[in-house]
């Protein structure tokens, strides 16, 4: 069967033909983050805060505070009384439903705040945090509280005995300690406090140290909306201390991770003693995989915003692009002229398709593994560094090609905008290849063969496929990772899974 793939280019083209902002949004002051326990705003007992850098200007932000395991055990013990004592886990689920529809509509009211930190913070676009991103993050909160209308009772059901009935109660499984990383800060927040909120959990979130600065707006949103005291708390501070608190804590039932293969390693082993549930959203290294029969103009579109949407900083980027060889130089030479004229600037500037990378830690790491790639590939765009008015963590677009898929460049995650342009002879030597990864979090298949897409979608291991696209996500498709990219799906009516728990009662009837 052949599909169209011209309406999935031009859909893709419009990823950033989004309506420029009617006057350039600026930098704002923000103020000096504190830590939400029991409702209220407090500093940390030790007095330490931490400086948060605009990878732009290099400058300083703001300063939030520096948590530690002892601030973090006043939040877990907060949320451990309000789960035991308070009314949330108790409440009908269309009242708990009312408060997260609120939260959803202050998000929106507040989308140019959250859009504004977020871009001094971490370099997200601006314009893409306003169509995608916020819509999304808001849009987690009224599905998880419909879901939770409709999903959260139980069952009545007959036994072998005619006087035997069981009944199923599901129930929340108290306290959920968050752990989130830098890139996507409100997004994968939003996706696990989402669920654990509507579920009837208290929450503890811990933000990622480097980018806290949309999770101090949603807690606040949480406070506003009327989540009762103690139901959502959030510690920032290191994640030695706040996060190993928290998977140590016998009194926080499960760790929702989103970060790194080896911390989520080191997160699954820590939580043992106590029997965590566990969700781990872990690393990637997602092949885009693109046959001859592709559309052409399509296939560019889906790779270049595959691997360059949010500067590469993306769990599921297509950071493999693996090329039928009898189009593999036609590829390679139009993607690298798309590469070298990527737009890289101030995300505040509507204009911008590349912001700078977020953290100073990781521009080290990529520009090593471009000197990597200089060393094992061919260098075809991209590959420097400039600065944007003398500052800015800012990379090129960068893309090599090159036969191998073991140089260090084609196995480990880079995390930034870099990609190794693979060639493949047929369709058995693609699937070995895509596979061929300790990953599998997400992948692409470009192709107008629909029947092929479908029947190789299979073969992938892979928790997404993206057939003739790439970057689509919605609330109720389940996310999530095999092999090392992680456990458990978030979003769809399947995360409610991970933070819920089934009761069984036997009933006599006599
Ligand atoms: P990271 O270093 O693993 O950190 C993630 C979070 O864990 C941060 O909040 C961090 O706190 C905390 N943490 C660090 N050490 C800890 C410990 N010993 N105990 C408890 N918590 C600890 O990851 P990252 O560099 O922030 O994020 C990038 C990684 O996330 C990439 O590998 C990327 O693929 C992955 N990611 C996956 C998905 C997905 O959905 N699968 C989505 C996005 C990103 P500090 O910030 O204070 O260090």
């Amino acid at each position: 069967m052949a599909l169209d793939t011209t309406e999935t280019g031009e859909n893709l083209c419009e990823f950033h033909a989004v309506e420029a902002h009617p006057s350039r949004p600026q930098r704002k002051a923000i103020p000096a983050g504190q830590l939400l326990i029991n409702g209220k705003w407090i500093n940390a007992e030790a007095g330490e805060t931490m400086d948060v850098m605009d990878p732009t200007t290099e400058a300083s932000i703001t300063h939030v505070q520096k948590g530690s395991a002892a601030d973090t055990q006043k939040a877990i013990d907060a949320a451990y009384t309000a789960f035991e004592d308070g009314p949330w886990g108790r409440m009908r689920h269309e009242d708990r439903a009312k408060i997260l529809f609120r939260m959803a509509d202050l998000m929106d009211e507040r989308a140019e705040d959250f859009a504004i930190r977020e871009a001094m913070d971490m370099g997200m676009p601006y314009t893409d945090f306003r169509t995608i991103i916020m819509p999304h993050c808001s849009g987690l909160f009224r599905f998880f509280a419909g879901q939770a209308m409709a999903h959260m009772d139980g069952s009545y059901r007959t036994s072998y005995e005619d006087n035997i009935r069981i009944l199923t109660r599901r129930e929340p499984l108290g306290v959920v300690g968050a752990i989130t990383p830098w890139n996507f800060p409100l997004a994968l927040t939003a996706s696990k406090i989402a669920p654990g909120l509507a579920a009837g959990n208290c929450v503890i979130h811990k933000p990622a140290s480097d980018t806290p600065l949309t999770a101090l707006a949603l807690a606040q949103v949480a406070l506003d909306a009327g989540v009762p005291e103690g139901v959502y708390n959030l510690i920032t501070g290191p994640g030695g201390a706040v996060g190993d608190a928290l998977v140590r804590s016998k009194k926080v039932d499960k760790i929702a991770f989103t970060g790194s293969t080896s911390v989520g390693m080191g997160l699954i082993r820590n939580g043992a003693d106590t029997i965590k549930h566990q969700t781990m959203e872990l690393g990637g290294k997602s092949p885009n995989i693109i046959f001859a029969d592709a559309n052409m103009e399509a296939a560019l579109q889906a790779a270049f915003w595959g691997i360059f949407w949010n500067k590469g900083e993306v769990c599921v980027a297509g950071s493999r692009i693996l090329v039928e060889q009898s189009i593999y130089d036609e590829f390679v030479e139009k993607f690298s002229a798309m590469a070298k004229a990527a737009v890289l600037g101030d995300p505040l500037d509507p204009k911008t398709q590349l912001g700078p990378i977020a953290t100073r830690a990781e521009y080290d790491k990529i520009l090593k593994y471009i000197e990597s790639g200089k060393q094992d590939a061919k260098l075809m765009a991209g590959g420097g560094a400039p600065k944007i008015g003398g500052k800015g963590l800012f990379i090129e677009a960068t893309v090599f090609a090159t036969n191998s898929n073991d140089i260090k460049i084609s196995r480990e995650e880079i995390f930034g905008p870099v990609v190794p342009v693979i060639p493949f002879k047929d369709e058995d030597e693609a699937i070995r290849l895509a596979n061929d990864t300790d990953y599998g979090l997400a992948s692409g298949i470009q192709t107008s063969n629909l029947g092929k897409a479908l029947r190789l979608a299979d073969r992938i291991k892979a928790g997404t496929v993206w057939l003739n696209t790439w970057h689509k996500y919605h609330p109720n498709a389940p996310f999530g990772g095999y092999k090392a990219s992680g456990y458990g799906r978030e979003q769809g009516a399947e995360a409610l899974e991970n933070y819920t728990q089934y009761k069984t009662v036997w009933a006599n009837l006599g």
